[in-house]
This record gives structure tokens, sequence and C-alpha cells, in this order.
């Protein structure tokens, strides 16, 4: 059939409703409790949670060309190619038929949140940034066994250091805008979830 004359123009660049969406990054050390809370949120504010991490460790369990490199990486603790982590949020995003996003362990560097920007072209609203000093951490992975083989001694050292190198200059960048929010995660998760659940009433 002929599309009339005076039909609004179908605009090829339209952007999807995940466009438009509602980011809350959600950054940490390891062990911090991004999980933990974002679950939480979940449960009350009605945001559709990701995990960069969890993604990354079901593309190695779907069999995907980048399984091995991505294992390996995650193995030593080092931040995988923004690329790769960018389409991943990107898909689950597009297939969650939500606008609220919580999206936990990310960006993990600079490179990670220009990569983001460019290519789903969103803002966060606003980082929320649970802050736990490295002992506490610690003490909290080698006492969880959710079978993480980067979960060891080692490799914990190894993921605090590049929180410490690459991932806080992403929070210090995300506070000179004004965009943070921390949290002092360093105690009981229900207390740390009474702060959250005052920072996204107060926010949303
Ligand atoms: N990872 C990554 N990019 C991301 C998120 C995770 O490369 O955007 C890798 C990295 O190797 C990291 C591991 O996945 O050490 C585990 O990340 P996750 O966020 O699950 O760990 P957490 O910080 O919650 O303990
Ligand atoms: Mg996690």
């Amino acid at each position: 059939m002929e599309t009339p004359v005076d039909a609004p123009m179908k605009d090829e660049h339209e952007s999807p409703k995940w466009k438009k969406s509602i980011v809350v990054f959600v950054l940490g050390g390891p062990g911090s409790g991004k999980g933990t809370q974002c679950a939480n949120i979940v449960k009350q504010f009605g945001y559709t949670h990701f995990s960069a991490g969890d993604l990354l460790r079901s593309e190695i369990k779907s069999g995907s060309e980048f399984g091995a490199m991505i294992q390996s990486l995650i193995s030593q603790g080092r931040i995988v190619p923004s690329v790769i982590t960018v389409k991943l949020l990107c898909k689950a995003m597009e297939e969650s038929g939500n606008d609220k996003f919580l999206i936990d362990g990310f960006p993990r560097n600079e490179e990670n949140r220009i990569e983001f920007e460019n290519v789903a072209k969103i803002e966060p609203a606003f980082v929320l940034f649970f802050d736990c000093p490295e002992e506490e951490l610690e003490r909290r992975i080698l006492n969880r066994n959710q079978g993480r083989e980067d979960d060891n001694i080692e490799t914990v050292k190894k993921r605090f250091k590049v929180f410490v190198d690459s991932t806080l200059p992403v929070v210090g960048y995300y506070e000179s805008k004004g965009k943070l929010r921390k949290i002092n995660a360093a105690k009981p998760s229900e207390e740390v979830f009474e702060a959250v659940k005052d920072l996204f009433a107060s926010e949303t």
C-alpha cells in the first residue's frame, strides 16, 4: 500500500523507548553490597536491575565467541573491553520493556563511561556510590560463598586495586558533575537500605 503524502513520516532514527530511560549507575568496591541493595531497590521502586558482571558471566555461559576472553579477564580481576559490556547492557535494556534501570558495577573506568555515553546516549540521573573500607570488603567477600572464581584473596586484592585505580576516577567525575550520592556501606545491610530508601524517595 502506498503511504499517503500527508501521513507523518516514520523517523528511521527515532530512539527506542529505552533511550529516553532513567539510568542510575551503582558503584562501589567489590563486596560493597551493590547487588544486595539493588535487589531491595527493585522491590520498592520499580527499577529493572542489570549487573554488568552478571551479564558478562552469562555471556561466558552462553558459549559466546568472546567467552574465553571474558573469563580470563574476570579471573584476573581486569576490566572487559567496553564495546562488549556496553553492547550487553544496551541489549538488556532494549529487551526489558522497562524505562528505569539500575546498572550495577558499571562504568568501571573512564573508557566504559565514554563508550556508554556514545552508544547508549544516556546520562545517568545520578550515581549511587557505596563507600566501604577495603578490610571490610575483603572480609565480606571471603565469607560469602557464591562459587565465584574471582572471590579468592589474591583476585580480591587485584579487584580492589583496579577499583581504586580505574573506578574511583569515574566516581570523582560524577562527583564533579554533582551527580554522586554517597552512602556509608560499612554497616549492616538493613541499615544501608534505610539510607538508600531515603535517597530514592527524595530523588524520584
Ligand atoms: N567486569 C567488567 N566490566 C564491568 C563489570 C564487571 O569487566 O562493567 C568484570 C571485572 O573483571 C570484575 C568482574 O567482572 O572484576 C566482576 O564484577 P562484579 O560487578 O560482578 O563484581 P562485584 O564488584 O560486584 O564483586
Ligand atoms: Mg555484584
